[in-house]
């Protein structure tokens, strides 16, 4: 019988690298960023990920022939728990989303050419990377885009109005979604082309100031960007996988990154609990610890028991992805996707709560965590699209009853009962 919660003791190992790793030489780098230049930070990842690739940790997302290590889902998703405690981890993994998701799809539907062009360099961390889909006007429900992309001649040429295009302003490559067939059915008008950043017509107008980043900042990493494409022409062989592939091609991408985002915000989670019980132990009102205030005994029994619950659910989907393929998978993903932005929002609020003034100031990370955690519910499809869905997937399981009486209703059950077990009954009266 299979069914086992053991990592395999050489991964161990290699967790146990990252995680030391990660906390001596990643963490120090989130205490100046804003004192280093995009070029400057690049300088400071390119030492320490040359020793992820010594460990045979980099690119862990895909197969060995593409340059990566091939661990699937589940192994991966282990190594995304270490890398979520800081936001500067995945980079120096070569794991750092958008690219991670742009090089599967890449992996998934680019010809021999595209992936020499464009997913050797994004594999080897030589470039980078933005998927632009989300429009103002579209984005929980992406049926509704409006950027075109129109055959003339060889050629596709693009217009649109793009907006949260994660680091577009620092990519090489824009990953964008464009109509290409508007006649046709809902989720095959869509089409995906590879546009170089440096096209002429790309205009990239800023970098969305949001809650993570409320000071405008053009140009850095983790930068979220609007984008007007104006006339952008670009050769036929742009087009990434067949025409009106785009969601398919989507729902590829999106599957295995929400894995990797759910354990990442196991990673904030932990680091954000290890907070809130350090503060227990020490912190003194009211006549004792608050380590001995039920409030927060409560608070750090239902963090653990939420994030085992989240750990144990996400870990199962990758499994289920690893084994039977992301359609299988669909449901489960969607389950943690809405779930884990939960436990992670809950599990830093209290981080903050328990720590008070000193909680809600800069000089801990946990209000950056809490704008972080505030965007899990609504990237990557907001709660209420990944409800939904799983609601619809359980609710196909079920059908009305005969007569709308529910089949659980006493009386009804009570007269089959009686039915069926006349002879016990009979023999009872003739007893009396
Ligand atoms: C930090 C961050 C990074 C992002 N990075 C990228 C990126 O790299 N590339 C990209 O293309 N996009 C990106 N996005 C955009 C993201 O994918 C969209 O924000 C998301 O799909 C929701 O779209 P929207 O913001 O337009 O909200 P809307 O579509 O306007 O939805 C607004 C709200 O309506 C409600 N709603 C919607 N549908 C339903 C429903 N079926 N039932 C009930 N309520 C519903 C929900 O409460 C939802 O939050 C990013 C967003 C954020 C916040």
């Amino acid at each position: 019988m299979a069914w086992d919660f053991q990592t395999e003791p050489e991964y161990q190992e290699k967790l146990d690298w990252a995680r030391a790793f990660v906390r001596e030489e990643i963490w120090p780098l989130e205490t100046i960023f804003g004192e280093l230049s995009q070029d400057q930070l690049d300088d400071a990842y390119r030492p320490l990920q040359e020793q992820v690739k010594a460990q045979g940790l980099w690119a862990a997302h895909l197969d060995p022939e593409l340059g990566g290590q091939g661990y699937g889902q589940v192994k991966l998703g282990l190594l995304h728990e270490i890398l979520g405690t800081s936001p500067f981890a995945p980079n120096a993994f070569g794991c750092q989303a958008p690219d991670s998701g742009n090089s599967e799809i890449l992996a998934l539907a680019g010809t021999p050419e595209q992936k020499e062009r464009w997913l050797e360099p994004l594999l080897a961390g030589d470039i980078k990377s933005a998927f632009s889909m989300t429009e103002p006007g579209a984005g929980a429900d992406p049926t509704l885009l409006t950027t075109t992309a129109v055959r003339d001649g060889d050629d596709w040429v693009i217009n649109g109005h793009k907006w949260f295009s994660s680091n577009a302003s620092i990519a090489d490559l824009l990953i964008v979604m464009a109509v290409t067939d508007p006649d046709a059915r809902p989720h095959q008008r869509a089409s995906m082309f590879l546009v170089p950043a440096d096209t002429p017509g790309v205009n990239i107008l800023r970098d969305v100031p949001t809650m993570e980043h409320p000071q405008e900042e053009f140009g850095k990493l983790g930068g979220h960007a609007e984008i007007l494409y104006e006339d952008v022409r670009i050769p036929g062989d742009a087009l990434l996988g067949a025409q009106g592939a785009g969601f398919l091609i989507a729902q590829h991408r999106l599957g295995p990154g929400r894995i990797h985002h759910c354990m990442r915000w196991l990673g904030v989670s932990q680091r954000a609990f290890d907070m809130l019980c350090e503060r227990a132990t020490y912190r003194y009102a009211f006549g004792s610890r608050l380590a001995e205030k039920q409030t927060v005994q409560n608070w750090i029994a239902d963090s653990a028991a939420e994030m085992q619950a989240a750990r144990l659910m996400t870990l199962h989907a990758a499994w289920k992805m690893d084994k039977d393929g992301p359609a299988a998978a669909r449901t489960d993903i969607a389950l943690i996707k809405f779930f884990g932005a939960k436990v992670l929002h809950d599990v830093v609020d209290r981080a903050l709560q328990i720590h008070g003034s000193l909680g809600y100031s800069t000089d801990l990370p946990i209000e950056a965590m809490y704008r972080f955690a505030r965007a899990a519910r609504i990237y990557d499809g907001p709660d209420e699209v990944h409800r939904q869905s799983v609601a619809r997937q359980v609710l196909r399981g079920y059908t009305p009853p005969a007569d709308e009486v529910p089949s659980e209703h006493v009386p009804t059950r009570r007269a089959a009962a009686r039915e069926k077990f006349a002879h016990l009954l009979e023999a009872v009266t003739a007893n009396d």
